[in-house]
Formats: C-alpha cells, sequence, structure tokens
C-alpha cells in the first residue's frame, strides 16, 4: 500500500511558518483579488483565499465585479491595484466570461504582482529556470515532493496534461530538478505506454478513472491533480483509481486532501515572496 502524501496537513503547517515569517516584516503582505461574476466554484475558492489570508496575517481585498462588467472597467482596476503599494500580489479568479480576453487580463496585471505567475514575462522566466515564484499548483506539487524526499533527478517523469495554469509549468518545473520530462495530452496515442514507464506521473486531465491500476509502474509516485466532481454525489474525484493504484504505488496523493491544499497555501507562499522582493528583502 502506497504512502499517502498528506497535503492538508503540510498545508497547515506552511500557513503557520508564513504568518510567523510574515509577523517579522515591517509591513502585512497584501494581496487584492478580482472576482467577475457569481460563478459558485470561484466564489468558493475567492472566499478560501481571503480565509487563507487571515490565517497567515495577510491583508486581503476582495473586488466583486457583475458578469456584466466591461473589459476596459477590468484593466482600469488592474491599473490602480498594480499602483497600489500595499498590494503585493493582484489575482483574477478565472475563468472570466466570454466577453472579456483572459489574455489582456492577465498581462495587464504588473509582472511583480503577478502572484499566479502567469504573465508571459515570469512564463518566459519559468522556461529559462530563473523564476522567484512558480503557478501555484506545480509549486505546492514540487513542495510536496521536498516533503516526502521524492527526487525528481535522473527520473522519468510523465505529465499527463499540457494546460498553461498545471501541465505545462509542471513538466518545467521537473525538469529544472533534473528529470526526464514526457507530457501526454488528448492526442497521445498511447497513454499507457507512457504512464507504465513513469517513476513520477502527474495527472492533470480532468477525466475520472483515466488511470488504472494496470497504467501505473510498481513503486511510482503519483499526483493526481484532479478535481472532478461527481454529477451524482457532489463529492470530489481525481483523475486516478485510487484503490487500485495505491496497491501499485509508492506514494500517492488522495483527491480531496492532496494537491489541492498545497495550491491554496502555495498562493500565501507566493504573496510573502512578492511582499519580500518589494521590501527589498529578497
Ligand atoms: P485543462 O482542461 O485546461 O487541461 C486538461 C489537459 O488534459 C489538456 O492538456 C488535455 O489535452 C489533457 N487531457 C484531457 N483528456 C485526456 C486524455 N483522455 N488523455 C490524455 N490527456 C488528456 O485542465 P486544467 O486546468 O489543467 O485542470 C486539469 C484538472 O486539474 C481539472 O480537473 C482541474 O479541476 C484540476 N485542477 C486542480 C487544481 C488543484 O489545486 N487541485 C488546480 C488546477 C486544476
Amino acid at each position: 500500500m502506497a504512502t499517502i502524501l498528506d497535503g492538508k496537513v503540510l498545508a497547515a503547517s506552511i500557513r503557520l511558518k508564513l504568518r510567523e515569517e510574515a509577523a517579522l516584516l515591517p509591513r502585512r503582505p497584501g494581496i487584492a483579488v478580482i472576482l467577475v461574476g457569481d460563478d459558485p466554484a470561484s466564489q468558493l475558492y475567492v472566499k478560501n483565499k481571503a480565509k487563507d489570508c487571515e490565517e497567515c496575517g495577510f491583508l486581503s481585498r476582495r473586488i466583486d465585479l457583475p458578469d456584466t462588467v466591461s473589459e476596459e472597467e477590468i484593466l482600469g482596476i488592474l491599473n490602480k491595484l498594480n499602483a497600489e503599494t500595499i498590494y503585493d500580489g493582484v489575482l483574477v479568479q478565472l475563468p472570466l466570461p466570454a466577453h472579456i480576453s483572459e489574455k489582456r487580463v492577465i498581462e495587464a496585471i504588473a509582472p511583480e504582482k503577478d502572484v499566479d505567475a502567469f504573465h508571459p514575462l515570469n512564463v518566459g522566466r519559468m522556461v529559462r529556470g530563473d523564476s522567484v515564484i512558480w503557478p501555484c499548483t506545480p509549486a505546492g506539487i514540487g513542495a510536496l515532493l521536498d516533503a516526502y524526499d521524492i527526487s525528481a533527478d535522473g527520473k522519468v517523469c510523465v505529465m499527463v496534461g499540457r494546460s498553461n495554469i498545471v501541465g505545462k509549468p509542471m513538466g518545467l518545473l521537473l525538469l529544472r530538478r533534473h528529470g526526464t520530462v514526457i507530457y501526454c495530452h488528448r492526442h497521445t496515442p498511447d497513454l499507457a505506454a507512457m504512464t507504465r514507464q513513469a517513476d513520477i506521473l502527474v495527472v492533470a486531465a480532468g477525466q475520472p478513472r483515466l488511470i488504472s491500476g494496470s497504467m501505473v509502474k510498481p513503486g511510482a509516485t503519483v499526483i493526481d491533480v484532479a478535481m472532478n466532481r461527481d454529477a451524482e454525489t457532489g463529492r470530489f474525484t481525481g483523475d486516478v483509481c485510487f484503490d487500485e493504484v495505491s496497491e501499485k504505488a509508492a506514494f500517492i496523493t488522495p483527491v480531496p486532501g492532496g494537491v489541492g491544499p498545497m495550491t491554496r497555501a502555495m498562493l500565501m507562499q507566493n504573496v510573502l515572496t512578492l511582499a519580500k522582493l518589494h521590501m527589498g528583502l529578497l
């Protein structure tokens, strides 16, 4: 039976450490979050962010906008937030309504306040390997691997999914850690042939039960990023058949309680890092 990589416990200890570090700074780290519309999942994510900020002793501001808001209005608000020194991080909760360009909005956040690390300048730094912060989900997985002493050095790392927020940066993070990275996606002809090679398998496809026990190498580390809501039960499941795969893997993340809490903790970590940069402490 695999060892469970417990993101919930680790995230709580990280928040405690961040609170202690923040208390020593000349001012409170701060983040401003823009939420457009009333999507229940986004509402919950933003509420959780405010709760995490409170726990870490950070300043947080939430700006609610109706889904009829224009792109120009959002860009105007971002301009003001970029200039306000009390906010170290600025975040726009995604997804945005169809009439607003996510690309333009992301590019309007000042790179030095881009707490999600989605701005093209920060993506470029990530590719080059000298980024100060990483997108929260890959950063959280990196911290989880560190906490359990799982090295990517010399390992075959298979990334299922190539999105800009999870798959692509996660592969880059493993590459930076000297892993041999294989990206898989919808056009990969024989997914199982790839996943069976993985010493570290990270799955972010959003396809329940995509990864069965027979697709996993014995002794592998399996990271399930997905959050699929079961329409009948309302409960979250991952992409990995947990019961089967945990019999073969050496390490595995649960859903929920694995990557999700680490993503939240890394947002706080990124706010603190940007705050230290802005205070000239890094
Ligand atoms: P996305 O839809 O943007 O990307 C999914 C990727 O998976 C695509 O690259 C696609 O090619 C690939 N894919 C889909 N079906 C596949 C298949 N059958 N075989 C191989 N590849 C396939 O999704 P995303 O934003 O990267 O999110 C992925 C999942 O992770 C979702 O379930 C999302 O809810 C979850 N997520 C969780 C967290 C967290 O903190 N736990 C954070 C972000 C996303």
